[in-house]
């Protein structure tokens, strides 16, 4: 069967609109209702969330005897407040691996108890070159050094405070989003790019009327950035798990911006091996620009569901993300050939 033809306008707004929502790991549920309001949409999906806070969408397909799933996570990496300063500004602690210097001078929203969003920047606490000259680039980039200013007249703990500000609320970062010529730069294109590819693949089935083969489950986890996203969430008769997240690309990578990678091993291991094999086949089958590739510091919510002790087989797909955990970039070519993937797999 052909793959249906991918709806790139929608896969495109509904990306822009998912970046622009904040959703550092912890405090996914704006992005996570998002995703809701978009599927649903699709009266053929079933949607319910786990107790997690994940969303799942059960979608009935031609057979139901090796029911199927896919996931990828709408969590994304952000910080937390973990101190108040006695001069007003925020230390904080981070969400996820990232390294403090790949949000340097980001601007960054505090979500406050209130619901009240204050707004700030992430800056080195010697960032003035005319104040400290050389130390604003030999300080290390530690949790110590770096701190928000906010944006509001405070210059001590009582006025932060005042500002409804307490240890433990949730910092996002400015995704600062843009599209040129096919090319989307933004933070969180991992993992919010292949979320829009699993919704792009639903739309592509659901225009030409048609239904996966077998019934399929989708997981948009919420807790993938710290390790345990999709851990718990899917049925326990499911067969097969395709993890849908970004390609790393860079020095010594097969994977780039313009195709889908199917990764084989990273740093938990391989992944399976007959199932990968069977990815492979459908690429060739479908003409869709693929690479393989070796992931070496990388763990995917597809382990975390193996190592919660799940019995299915698990492969990883998605597109090639540049500068990943840094301000990212990817091509619309690799998100179709993503979309594309997904839709044939749901096809075979
Ligand atoms: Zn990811």
């Amino acid at each position: 069967m052909p793959i249906p033809a991918i709806d790139s306008d929608y896969l495109l707004n509904f990306l822009t609109g998912l970046l622009n929502t904040p959703s550092p790991t912890g405090y996914a549920q704006p992005a996570i209702a998002f995703t809701q309001q978009a599927l649903d949409a699709f009266p053929e999906l079933e949607l319910s969330l786990t107790r997690k806070g994940s969303l799942v969408a059960a979608w009935p397909g031609e057979r139901s005897e090796a029911p199927r799933a896919l996931t990828a996570h709408a969590d994304t990496l952000g910080a937390m407040v973990k101190e108040i300063k006695p001069n007003g500004r925020l230390k904080l602690t981070r969400i996820g691996s990232f390294a403090w210097n790949t949000v340097e001078g980001e601007g960054c929203t505090v979500f406050t108890r209130e619901g009240r969003a204050v707004r700030g920047s992430l800056l080195l606490v010697k960032a003035s070159s005319h104040v400290h000259s050389k130390e604003v680039a030999e300080l290390v980039r530690s949790d110590e050094n770096m701190e928000v200013r906010l944006d509001a007249r405070t210059t001590w703990e009582d006025e932060t405070r005042d500002l409804g500000i307490e240890v433990g609320d949730f910092v996002a970062f400015d995704p600062r989003v843009e599209v040129t010529d096919g090319f989307v730069r933004s933070r969180h294109l991992d993992d919010k790019a292949c979320v829009a590819c699993l919704l792009a693949s639903v739309k592509a089935l659901h225009d030409a009327g048609l239904k996966p083969a077998q019934t399929t489950y989708l997981l948009i986890s919420n807790y993938e950035e710290v390790g345990h996203g999709a851990a718990v969430g899917l049925p326990s008769d499911v067969t097969e798990l395709l993890t849908v997240d970004m390609a790393a690309v860079g020095e010594g990578q097969a994977s780039d911006e313009f195709h889908a990678t199917l990764c084989v091993k990273d740093s938990n291991g391989p992944y399976h091996h007959g199932f990968s094999q069977r990815l492979r086949g459908l690429a060739e089958q479908h003409g869709i620009p693929y690479k393989v590739d070796i992931y070496p510091y990388y763990g995917s919510d597809g382990e975390a569901f193996w190592r919660a002790g799940g019995d299915a087989a698990v492969a990883l797909i998605g597109p090639g993300v540049d500068a990943s955990h840094n301000y990212e970039r990817t091509h619309m070519d690799a998100l179709v050939a993503t979309t594309q993937w997904v839709a044939a797999y749901l096809l075979s």
